[in-house]
């Protein structure tokens, strides 16, 4: 089952399949994005230096700096743009400065689903409880501090105006709703292979099985959950038709 990180506990809940950790641990880093107008100024530049855009061209790059623990916990994203007028003609260079903050996964931080009331699609209805603790808070405000001295760096910068937490839900890089984990301890629902426990030829795969806090983009991660999953149910199948018929 690989339904994304929200529908595949459904699935399993409406199943009757409910592992303690079901939907539980759910996490997304917090989202603090902001701009900065280039002082060309300061650059020794002028509007003529900036690269020109081209028709049918996408006029922004965008560069990473990677989450690195303790010593760099932010995950960075600069995405760089060019205005211009209708003719074209630049007219100023923005700065976008993105940074993801990690978020402690916790038991708490949960999709919850209903027994007594289904969905358009006849699924068991759900909703998010989902807080930042208090040591989550404290890396937001020190990433606002980091983005407000970054951003000083390439002009004006007003943290109340060219920049803002997004809510929960906006990065779109959830996790951990069906986790995995080394021993069935009430803490996940599958093994590493993605093997729901108790079960041997049920495997989950996608965002919701990743156990920890992603600070980056998701998919790539989440797509090795699957390849995991399903080397793991292959091997399943080859053993059954390896199996003597009885
Ligand atoms: C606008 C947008 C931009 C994004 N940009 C990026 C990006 O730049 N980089 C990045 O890393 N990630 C990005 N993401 C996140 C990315 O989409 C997810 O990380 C990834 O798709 C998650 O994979 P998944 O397999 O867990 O779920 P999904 O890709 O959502 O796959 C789940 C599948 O299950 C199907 N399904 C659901 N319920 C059922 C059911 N009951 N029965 C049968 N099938 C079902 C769905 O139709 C869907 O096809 C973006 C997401 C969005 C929405």
């Amino acid at each position: 089952m690989c339904a994304d990180t929200f529908r595949t506990p459904q699935l399993l809940f409406a199943s009757g399949i409910r592992p303690p950790a079901l939907g539980r641990y759910l996490n997304e880093h917090a989202f603090l994005t902001g701009r900065v107008l280039l002082d060309l100024e300061r650059f020794g530049l002028t509007r003529a230096d900036l690269p020109p855009v081209r028709g049918g061209e996408f006029a922004t790059d965008s560069l990473w700096l990677p989450q690195n623990g303790a010593e760099q916990p932010f995950h960075g994203q600069i995405m760089n743009t060019t205005y211009v007028d209708d003719g074209g003609a630049a007219l100023a260079h923005s700065v976008g400065l993105s940074l993801y903050t990690p978020v402690e996964s916790r038991a708490e931080n949960r999709v919850v689903f209903r027994d007594d009331d289904l969905d358009l699609t006849g699924m068991p209805r759900f909703s998010i409880e989902f807080s930042y603790s208090d040591a989550d808070l404290a890396l937001v405000e020190a990433a606002r501090v980091e983005m407000a001295r970054v951003a000083a760096a390439f002009g004006a910068f007003d943290p109340d105006t060219e920049s803002a937490l997004l809510l929960p839900g906006s990065s779109l890089h959830q996790t951990g709703t069906v986790r995995l984990g080394p021993v069935d301890d009430g803490t996940s629902v599958c093994d590493p292979d993605g093997r729901v426990w108790d079960f041997d030829n049920l495997f989950v795969a996608g965002n919701g099985v990743i156990p920890t806090a992603v600070v980056a983009n998701t998919t790539l991660t989440g797509a090795v959950t699957a390849v995991r999953a399903a080397r793991a149910a292959r091997r399943v199948v080859a053993g059954a038709a390896a199996a003597p018929l009885v």
